[in-house]
């Protein structure tokens, strides 16, 4: 994937923005209704951030300034947890300027990782995780059997969409949405449906 990255970054955080309706909805039925607020907010920093510096090619660099940015800017659960693992992508990215399917898979990986340890969380807790690994894990089969990294992000969303329904068959054991114990099943996932999203973004991006 070459692509620009500040117009992957800037693709993500406009279909977060406008979604924040959406995330917010989702959220006000099993948790506090801020999510979209709160990724909004998010991504409105990181654009200004990244508007106000010098153009900047290694991406690693160019995450790591994201992941912070979202840790600074966003309250709650998700920001400091999205932000790690932006934070984490930034690492096996670092130095490169371009990115290939084994460099993903990485990044994804350590994304992920970091969000398990942050949040003390895994799957099939009604969390971003459900969303998230699954898409990973198609990722992964998408790069094995050699697959372009368009193919593979392709692969990723979609088991990203299935891992959003599937937050709607089970209860929350993590964050605000735990709660509501047995009253959270049938609701689906504020931060599984915010990183759909960015897939979905991604993917629509490279497709243009
Ligand atoms: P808050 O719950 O603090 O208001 P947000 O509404 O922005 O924060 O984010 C809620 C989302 O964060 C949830 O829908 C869920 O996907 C995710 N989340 C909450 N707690 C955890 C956790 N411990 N681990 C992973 N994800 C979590
Ligand atoms: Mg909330
Ligand atoms: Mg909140």
């Amino acid at each position: 994937m070459s692509g620009n990255l500040y117009e992957v970054i800037s693709a993500v955080g406009e279909m977060i923005i406008g979604n924040r309706q959406k995330l917010t909805d989702l959220d006000a039925a099993i948790g506090d209704g801020d999510h979209g607020i709160n990724m909004a907010r998010g991504f409105e920093a990181v654009k200004a951030k990244l508007q106000g510096m010098e153009m900047e090619s290694d991406i690693g660099k160019v995450l790591k300034i994201v992941g912070m940015t979202l840790i600074s800017s966003v309250g709650g659960a998700a920001g400091p947890l999205y932000g790690t693992a932006f934070l984490r992508a930034a690492a096996p990215s670092q130095g490169k300027t371009e990115l290939d399917t084994q460099t993903i898979g990485l990044m994804l990986e350590a994304a992920i990782a970091g969000i398990k340890e942050r949040g003390k969380a895994t799957t099939g807790e009604k969390t971003m995780l459900d969303a998230l690994v699954p898409a990973y894990e198609a990722f992964q089969d998408g790069a094995n059997t050699g697959k372009t990294v368009t193919a593979c992000l392709e692969l990723a969303y979609e088991a990203a969409q299935q891992g959003v329904e599937f937050t709607k068959t089970i209860i929350a054991t993590k964050g605000r949405a735990s709660y509501l114990g047995e009253r959270s099943r049938g609701h689906q996932d504020p931060g599984a449906t915010s990183s759909y999203i960015m897939l979905k973004a991604l993917v629509e991006y490279l497709r243009r």
